[in-house]
C-alpha cells in the first residue's frame, strides 16, 4: 500500500456539539473501515519504532497498524492485546499526543499518525466479532486476591487468569471497573465498553466480590487465611482534596468525585433515582484536569444554563487533554483562566449563591516546572453562580494501610512499593493511582500487569523451596 503523504489526520467524526451537549452519548464516533485504512497508510512502519518507547505498555505499534493496511483487524488486535487487555479503554482515553503520538516522525512535518483513534477501532472491530472467544488456561491450584476492579485490578487480574491462578477481585463499589465506570463519563467512555472487558475476565474465570471493603468487611490478613497466597491492592486514590477556602461546607459545593460519582453510577440526574442531584443553573468547576474538563461537561449535560472553569494558571498549562479542552469549549464551557477561587458565598438558606474568584498572573516555574500563579491585588470578583464543584486533585484513601501491618506508605499516602509493585509487606503487591498518586488508565493498567508477573515469580519460587 502506497504511503499516505497527507499532513493531517483522518478527522474523527463527532457527534454535533450543539447536541451532545445536551446528551450522555458518546462524543466521537470512531473511525470508518476506510478511513482506519487512509489513516493506517500514513504509518512509515519505521524501523526503530520510535512511537513504541512512547507507549507506557510498549504496544509493537507498526505492527498492528501494518495488519489494519492488510485489512487483517483482528489480526492487529490480536498485536495490541500482547501488551493491553484495556484496548478500546485505551483506545478512548489515553494521552496518546503525550505518549506513542508524541514520538512519531510524521509528526516533525505535520500531525503525527494517529494512533489512539486507530487502537479504538481495531479494538472496537474485534469486540463486535469475536467478544468472549476465550481460551481454556490450565488451573494451577494457586489463589490470588486483587483489591479493586478499577485498570490496575483488572490488569492484574487478567494476566494471572491466564497463568491459571484463580482470581478473585474485591470491589468496595456495587459495579466494577473503578474510575472507567465511576469517574470518566458515559459521553466519553460508553459504560458497555467496561462491561464488555469485566465479561472477558469473567470468562476466563476471574471472580468478582462486590460491596466488598477490604480493610472492613475484610482484612488484608483474613484473605491470607482464607487461602489466597497473595494480595494485589489496586484501590485506587479516590480521596478528594478540598480547597480549603470558607464557605467549602455550603449546599451546593461538591468534590468533582462525588458529582461523576452521583452522575455516572447513580444515574443521579434521572427523576426517580435514590440520590438525586441540584439541577443547577450556574456551576463554576474548580481546576484544569482532565477530571475538572469531565465535570463541567456533565454538568453542562444535566442542564446548567452556564458553566465556568475556574483554572488559576493560563490555558497553556492546562493539564488536560487537548482534545477533551477543544470538545468543551465546541459544547459551550466558559473558560475563566489565572483565575483562582478564595470564598464561596452563601444566601441565608446556606445555599450556594456565588463563587468569590482573584486574578492571578503567572510568576517564575515552580516544583512542577510550571509557572508559579500569584495573586493580583485587589482584583476580587464575584462569580453568580449556584453550584462549586472542586475538581483539585485525590489522594489515596488510608483504609487499607490503617489496617495492615507492615504496609508502609508515603507521606501523602501512596503505598510504597519497589519498581515492581512489591510492598513492604511479603506477598502484598500494589500498583495505579494507589502507588502513584492519580496517574493515567495506561499507567495503572501496566503497574497491574507488572506486579502480576512479579507475584507468578513469588509463587513460583515460594512453591521450589
Ligand atoms: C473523572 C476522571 C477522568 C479521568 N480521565 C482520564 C483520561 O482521560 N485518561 C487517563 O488515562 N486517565 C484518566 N483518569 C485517571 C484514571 O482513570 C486513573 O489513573 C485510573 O483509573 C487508576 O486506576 P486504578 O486501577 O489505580 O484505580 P481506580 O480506577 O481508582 O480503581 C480503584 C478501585 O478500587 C476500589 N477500592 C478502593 N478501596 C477499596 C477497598 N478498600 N476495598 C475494595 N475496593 C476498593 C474503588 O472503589 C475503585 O473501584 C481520570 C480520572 C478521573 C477521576
Ligand atoms: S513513529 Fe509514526 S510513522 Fe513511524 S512507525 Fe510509529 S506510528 Fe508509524
Amino acid at each position: 500500500m502506497a504511503v499516505n503523504t497527507s499532513k493531517i489526520k483522518n478527522e474523527m467524526p463527532v457527534q454535533d456539539p450543539k447536541k451532545r451537549a445536551r446528551n450522555f452519548d458518546e462524543v466521537a464516533l470512531g473511525y470508518t473501515e476506510e478511513q482506519a485504512k487512509n489513516e493506517a497508510a500514513r504509518c512509515l512502519n519505521c524501523k526503530n519504532k520510535p512511537c513504541q518507547s512512547g507507549c507506557p505498555v510498549g504496544i509493537d505499534i507498526p505492527a498492528f497498524i501494518q495488519k489494519i493496511k492488510d485489512g487483517d483487524y483482528e489480526g492487529a488486535y490480536q498485536v495490541i492485546a500482547k501488551s493491553s487487555s484495556l484496548a478500546a479503554v485505551c483506545g478512548r482515553v489515553c494521552p496518546q499526543e503525550t505518549q506513542c503520538e508524541s514520538k512519531c516522525v510524521r509528526g516533525n512535518n505535520g500531525e503525527p499518525v494517529a494512533i489512539g483513534r486507530l487502537e479504538r477501532f481495531v479494538a472496537d472491530y474485534h469486540n463486535a466479532h469475536n467478544l468472549g472467544k476465550v481460551d481454556a488456561v490450565e488451573p494451577n491450584g494457586h489463589k490470588v486476591a486483587v483489591v479493586g476492579s478499577g485498570p490496575a485490578g483488572l490488569s492484574c487480574a487478567g494476566e494471572l487468569a491466564s497463568r491459571g491462578y484463580e482470581v478473585t477481585v474485591f470491589e468496595a463499589l456495587h459495579t466494577a471497573g473503578g474510575v472507567l465506570v465511576y469517574g470518566i463519563p458515559e459521553f466519553r467512555l460508553p459504560k458497555k465498553i467496561v462491561t464488555g472487558e469485566i465479561k472477558n475476565l469473567k470468562a476466563r474465570g476471574v471472580k468478582f466480590e462486590l460491596n466488598t471493603v477490604i480493610g472492613k468487611t475484610l482484612l488484608v490478613d483474613e484473605l491470607f487465611e482464607d487461602g489466597f497466597d497473595a494480595v494485589f491492592i489496586g484501590s485506587g486514590a479516590g480521596l478528594p482534596n478540598f480547597m480549603k477556602i470558607k464557605g467549602e461546607d455550603l449546599k451546593g459545593v461538591y468534590s468533582a468525585n462525588e458529582f461523576l460519582t452521583r452522575v455516572n453510577l447513580m444515574k443521579a440526574y434521572k427523576a426517580d433515582s435514590d440520590t438525586p442531584i441540584k439541577h443547577s443553573k450556574a456551576v463554576a468547576v474548580v481546576g484544569g484536569g482532565n477530571v475538572a474538563m469531565d465535570a463541567t461537561r456533565s454538568a453542562l449535560r444535566l442542564g446548567a444554563e452556564r458553566v465556568v472553569l475556574v483554572y488559576r494558571r493560563s490555558e497553556a498549562e492546562l493539564p488536560a487533554r487537548k482534545e477533551e479542552v477543544e470538545h468543551a469549549k465546541e459544547e459551550g464551557v466558559e473558560f475563566m483562566m489565572l483565575t483562582a477561587p478564595v470564598e464561596v458565598l452563601g444566601d441565608e438558606h446556606r445555599n450556594v449563591r456565588a463563587l468569590k474568584c482573584q486574578k492571578m498572573e503567572l510568576g517564575e516555574p515552580d516544583a512542577s516546572g510550571r509557572r508559579r500563579p500569584v495573586p493580583v491585588p485587589n482584583s476580587e470578583f464575584e462569580l453568580e453562580v449556584d453550584t462549586v464543584i472542586a475538581a483539585i486533585g485525590t489522594s489515596p484513601n488510608p483504609l487499607i494501610k490503617n489496617t495492615t501491618e507492615g504496609i508502609d506508605v508515603q507521606k501523602w499516602g501512596g503505598i510504597i512499593t519497589d519498581e515492581h509493585g512489591k510492598t513492604t509487606r511479603d506477598m502484598v503487591y500494589a500498583g495505579g493511582d494507589a502507588v502513584t498518586g492519580a496517574a493515567t488508565v495506561i499507567l495503572a493498567m501496566g503497574a497491574g500487569k507488572d506486579a502480576a508477573v512479579q507475584i507468578d515469580n513469588a509463587i513460583k519460587a515460594k512453591n521450589k523451596k
